[in-house]
């Protein structure tokens, strides 16, 4: 049972370890040693050298060869952080810190000291801090205050080609601040061969590459299409397992739930196999996961045994593993889009590209001659996948970022310097976004709400409603509210107890929707005294728990920095819900008895999410936090409002439409304008604004 716990089946074949481990067998060097193996170490006086000559230098080389965790330390060994740190932006959370964990063994220092990672709601800085993970968002944030970067001698961008929405706007954001500050060093970073583009940009700066020491890789095509990706993935590492020699396997999904699920599945086949094929040690990487159980893919794998990984696109190139001789690629991930015109943001799972197809690949090939395998036909890769991806500031929802250039005082959105601009669709849906929040005024023009709004680190929407409950004198319970929707999922439902589980939560219910259900729970959490016990009784994440407590003391202190009253309504519910309102309006729906509800704005067939305390119950009009596409559209976090909350606090974007009804409970609403006629509206006004300016 304990071995069940930890995933592992036991036993490979004993004789054929013998003849085999000695190819996949892990040195245990010491660090320093380790450090002088990686390929970019014999780069290193070049490397300096031409960070010294120029002011911006693009870095490419093969994932695994050093230039992470290695530069920056070159660079504080040169002296570089001298005149202030050195920076180092990574696209995702987890990378950042288990990087920044990694550098400070090798520094040989604690974590916050010379070393340390700054992510969202999560500083491990200090005044010694020389050398800073962070993610881009965190660094785009920082921009607000200062821009020139003025505590950084050197940025190293890095992972430039997953090309976030982050990292495409500090490109603009720094290349503005190297011109104010000759002295200030820019790094771009690259696992691909799209080195080109980023050294036009940066002015033709120079282009180093690190070569690496990869070995062949043979890859594999299915010959027909396949149906189900997740059973043929199985059958793939199965068959590895079975027939091929040593060595791990990387497999690439596209999220938690499904690495979760294959992990299981596959726990179940391996046990059937019996003690004459060996053991396989299964273990899940995916950004959500804690990072004591994240660690565990490092570790060496026991002699005579295999490791198989199933991991979502982190491991493409934010994280190494080695001893990797296998990929399997079923050939999807899970991207973000937003649509301007149902105002919706989706994850759809979508066909990756050729790039991250053979970034993928190029995983087998770290330690020794690897195999590929690709689930899907060699025509599918040559004529149906895209070259590259479609950057995300071209498909995600830009109001955030729009917001915070708003509050930097850069309004001619036309003239960014955009490496690639946004499509003017997405521009315009954020405009009327935060134009309807109140955030700008009809010229385009930040307001001071939409000021103080881009202080804090979260949606819009969500800074939104939080400076309005200082208004109405709630500001303690929407705190709360937005930190719990902040983490993660609170309600631990495991697959084997979903019923006792469900009871549970059921016993925290608010009749009026899941804001204030969360908001029950972590008020009783708290009052119980914070504690595991009460979580294990109640089905709760104390780890989720604790993060929002953390979350919500960080929100309070940005309240307080703004000088503003943090008050408690002490539960008054409809105080909460109103406050709600200011910020979701626009998250809408109405019910309509035969399809569920149905959204105000796009009129599109939505229904209450099955986990939400108000499914099964029938108020007239609600609104959520979000929609997510499962078998279909649901919206996710809902509480019920009265419809004239919608016209007494969005008076600029809905009116009632009179249907001869005399009773008030049959009022009817509708959006003011057309959302796209209002789109070119607010457009207009920010084109006169732009055209006053020169
Ligand atoms: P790159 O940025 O070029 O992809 P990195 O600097 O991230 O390369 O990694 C260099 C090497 O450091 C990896 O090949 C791996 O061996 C080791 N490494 C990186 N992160 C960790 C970690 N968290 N734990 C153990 N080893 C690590
Ligand atoms: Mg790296």
């Amino acid at each position: 049972d304990q071995l069940k716990k930890e995933l592992i089946v036991t036993a490979w074949e004993k004789n054929r370890i013998q003849e085999k481990v000695s190819f996949g067998k892990r040195t245990s060097l010491p660090i320093s040693q380790q450090r002088k193996e990686l390929p970019v170490y014999n780069m290193r006086s070049k490397l300096i050298e031409s960070i010294k000559a120029n002011q911006f230098i693009v870095i490419v080389g093969e994932t695994g060869s050093g230039k992470t965790t290695q530069i920056t330390q070159y660079l504080n060994e040169e002296g570089f952080s001298e005149n202030g740190m050195i920076g180092c932006t990574q696209p995702r959370r987890v990378a950042a810190i288990s990087v920044a964990k990694r550098v400070s063994e090798e520094v040989g220092c604690e974590l916050g000291g010379e070393v340390g990672y700054n992510v969202r709601f999560d500083d491990r800085t200090s005044r010694k801090t020389k050398i800073k993970y962070m993610t881009d968002g965190m660094l785009q944030r920082e921009t607000l205050l200062d821009p020139m970067m003025s505590k950084y001698s050197v940025i190293m961008l890095d992972e430039a080609h997953e090309r976030t929405v982050a990292t495409d706007i500090l490109f603009a954001l720094l290349k503005e601040a190297a011109k104010a500050r000759p002295e200030l060093k820019i790094i771009i970073t690259s696992a691909t061969l799209d080195s080109e583009k980023f050294s036009k940009y940066f002015n033709d700066c120079p282009v180093i590459n690190i070569p690496g020491k990869t070995f062949p890789v043979e890859v594999m095509y299915s010959q027909t299409p396949q149906m189900d990706y997740i059973e043929a993935t199985l059958d793939c590492v199965m068959d590895i397992h079975i027939n091929n020699d040593a060595g791990d396997i990387l497999v690439f999904l596209t999220g938690q739930e499904e690495i979760d699920s294959c992990c299981e599945i596959l726990y179940e086949k391996v046990k059937t196999l019996g003690d004459a094929i060996g053991e396989l040690v299964i273990l899940p990487i995916y950004s959500a996961l804690p990072s004591e159980v994240q660690s565990k893919i490092f570790e060496p794998t026991p002699e005579g045994s295999r490791k198989v990984v199933f991991a979502t696109n982190i491991a493409e190139t934010s994280i190494t593993i080695d001893g990797i001789y296998y990929v399997v690629d079923p050939g999807f991930s899970k991207v973000n889009s937003y649509n301007p015109r149902a105002g919706m943001e989706q994850l759809i799972v979508s066909p990756i590209s050729k790039a991250q197809a053979n970034q993928r690949k190029g995983r087998a090939g770290r330690t020794g001659p690897g195999k590929c395998y690709r689930l899907y036909t060699e025509s599918a890769f040559y004529n149906e996948m895209l070259p590259n991806t479609i950057p995300e500031i071209q498909r995600q929802n830009l109001s955030n970022t729009i917001l915070m250039l708003k509050a930097m005082g850069i309004n001619d959105l036309l003239n960014f310097d955009f490496m690639d601009p946004p499509p003017r669709n997405l521009l315009l849906s954020a405009l009327s976004e935060l134009y309807n929040l109140e955030a700008l005024d009809g010229d385009g023009y930040l307001t001071k709400l939409g000021q103080r709004m881009s202080q804090f680190p979260m949606d819009p929407t969500l800074s939104r409603v939080m400076l309005s409950s200082v208004t109405n004198e709630c500001s303690d319970e929407i705190s709360t509210i937005i930190a719990v929707l902040s983490v993660q999922n609170i309600f631990f439902r495991p697959r084997d107890k979903q019923q006792q589980a469900d009871r549970q939560k059921a016993r925290f219910n608010h009749p009026y929707g899941d804001h204030l259900t969360l908001l029950n729970v972590f008020t009783q959490w708290e009052k119980a005294g914070g504690g595991q016990q009460f979580c294990e009784i109640n089905f709760l994440h104390g780890r989720h728990l604790k993060r929002a407590r953390d979350v919500k003391d960080q929100i309070l202190s940005i309240v307080n920095q703004l000088h503003l009253p943090i008050v408690s309504c002490r539960g008054d519910v409809d105080i909460i819900r109103k406050t709600l309102v200011t910020g979701f309006f626009m998250n809408a729906a109405k019910r309509e008895p035969s399809v569920g509800y149905k959204t105000i704005v796009g009129n599109t067939a939505v229904g209450i999410h099955p986990s939400s305390s108000l499914f099964g119950k029938e108020y007239e009009y609600v609104i959520y936090n979000s929609l997510v596409l499962t078998s279909r559209e649901f919206m996710s976090q809902v509480t019920s409002i009265e419809p004239e909350w919608l016209l007494e606090f969005a008076p600029h974007y809905y009116k009632a439409i009179d249907n001869n009804s005399k009773s008030r409970k049959k009022l009817k609403l509708a959006p003011l304008h057309d959302r796209y006629a209002k789109n070119q509206n607010s457009w207009r006004l920010s084109s006169i604004r732009q055209s006053r300016e020169k």
